[in-house]
């Protein structure tokens, strides 16, 4: 963080009591990780906060210290409304486009409150008093670390602050395996454990916690996976019948367009799920080297995200989604070869 946006951030934390964290539509590990880190953090200033999400958040993340006082907003609309409408001052983490928190996007773009972002996106739009915005950083869970570290304040991290900001850079990271992890990261994590967190059960609660209808769907993925090997690119469908078939609930398929792109030679992967409640189709896609799925998904997918990670929607069917996908992959053919 720049020292004049430090400045600015003292003051507006001086001059505000009423504080609402918030974060992204579809909450992951590191949307909830980094809103209750700074959560914890700014309860342990005194302050009167809320972390309001817009939509509920996968189970193998709510053993997270203080995440049973999460307010979702999709099923507690009239209180949310009423705190973002009293807020003094609103923090936007792990995106910076108020469009991607959905239905919040009206009452947050009514509030009288200033906004403070952190986000590790590319291209943030101007909506904020402080726009803490690095695209070369993991994780906005590091960046909440590092603007703690820059307000002075390092020797409040405990271990429910640490456990927090671990489960965010753990996940944002593939588990410290993403080109975005650098030497700052495990330095970040060395302090974290230090602080006496238990790194080894994170670990567990995450990613060891699937139910046996969850194997199955990751099974039906898996049959589902095509290949196109002249554009090395891979990708799974998934209708909403066979997500129904096995029960499917949040979070059940994170990871999984990761195994399109663990394919030998892939340097494109994409899932598409159809999701009929909202109406639309979500596609989260990969990519190795660079291949910028964020450009592809802004041009075509109206998504956008990091370079080797993005997401985007489609209003058209599945099958017409999956044609459109497959006839757009030929002009791509030299970055994909
Ligand atoms: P995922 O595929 O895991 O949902 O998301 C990958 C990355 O892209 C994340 O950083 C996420 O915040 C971002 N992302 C996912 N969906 C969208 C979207 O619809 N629009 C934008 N702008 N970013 C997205
Ligand atoms: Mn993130």
């Amino acid at each position: 963080m720049e020292p004049k946006d430090n400045k600015k951030t003292k003051i507006l934390l001086q001059s505000s009591d009423n504080i609402v964290i918030t974060c992204h539509k579809g909450p992951d590990g590191d949307a909830i990780g980094s809103t209750l880190a700074l959560y914890l953090y700014l309860k342990k200033q005194q302050k009167n906060v809320q972390v309001i999400v817009p939509d509920d958040f996968p189970l193998f993340l709510k053993w997270l210290p203080e995440s049973e006082h999460i307010l979702i907003y999709d099923t507690n609309k009239q209180q949310a409304d009423a705190l973002i409408n009293n807020a003094d001052l609103i923090f936007t983490l792990d995106f910076n486009a108020l469009h991607r928190t959905g239905e919040m996007q009206e009452p947050l773009s009514k509030a009288n409150a200033k906004f403070i972002m952190i986000d590790h996106h590319q291209q943030p739009d101007d909506y904020a008093e402080v726009t803490y915005s690095d695209t070369s950083i993991c994780s906005t869970c590091q960046m909440v670390y590092h603007f703690i570290d820059a307000l002075g304040d390092i020797n409040t991290i405990d271990t429910d602050i640490a456990s927090c900001i671990y489960t965010g850079i753990m996940t944002d990271t593939g588990s410290f395996r993403f080109r975005s992890t650098t030497s700052t990261t495990h330095r970040v994590i060395a302090n974290l454990i230090d602080t006496g967190i238990d790194n080894a059960k994170i670990h567990q609660n995450v990613y060891d916690s699937n139910s046996y209808n969850r194997l199955q769907l990751l099974g039906k993925s898996l049959t589902n996976l095509k290949v196109i090997p002249e554009l090395n690119t891979a990708y799974i469908s998934l209708s909403a019948e066979e997500q129904s078939n096995f029960n499917a609930q949040k979070g059940d398929t994170e990871g999984v367009v990761n195994y399109a792109l663990s394919l030998q030679n892939i340097k494109l992967a994409a899932i598409f799920k159809e999701d009929q409640n909202n109406g639309l189709i979500k596609i989260s896609l990969r990519s190795k080297g660079d291949f910028s799925v964020n450009e592809f998904s802004r041009a075509h997918f109206n998504g956008g995200g990091h370079t080797n990670a993005a997401g985007g929607v489609s209003k058209l069917s599945l099958k017409d989604t999956l044609d459109k996908f497959i006839s757009i992959l030929p002009s791509y053919k030299k970055e994909l070869s």
